[in-house]
């Protein structure tokens, strides 16, 4: 009598996992960032920030590159160095053209 609904339960918290590491439609990287970054710590690598650049722009390469130059060797340090918020709720993201790696307008650049 309850399996379908157990089921369902199962589909539904396996779909939200794997929602929570996939960047949103249109979402931007430090919007992603820091949405991911609420939840899970930082492991001292860029590796939410591959992520993204691997599922929204793989010809990105440079971006790793980029991070690093502005002082976000990891993904923690891309929201503290890189990008700056401009208010102190950036959800929900104001969205960015597909495939770019480029910040929405909820963000600026960190003038060093
Ligand atoms: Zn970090
Ligand atoms: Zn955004």
């Amino acid at each position: 009598m309850n399996t379908p609904l157990v089921t369902e339960a199962e589909q539904l918290v396996h779909s939200l996992a794997a929602a929570l590491t996939e960047p949103q439609p249109a979402e931007c990287l430090p919007c992603y960032l820091d949405r991911l970054l609420r939840t899970a710590p930082c492991d001292g690598t860029l590796r939410l920030a591959m992520r993204y650049r691997d599922a929204v722009a793989p010809r990105a390469t440079a971006l790793e590159r980029r991070m690093h130059d502005r002082g976000g060797c990891c993904d923690c340090e891309i929201l503290w160095n890189v990008y700056n918020s401009k208010s102190e709720d950036v959800f929900p993201c104001s969205g960015v053209p597909r495939g770019s790696t480029a910040a929405c307008d909820l963000w600026e650049g960190r003038r060093r």
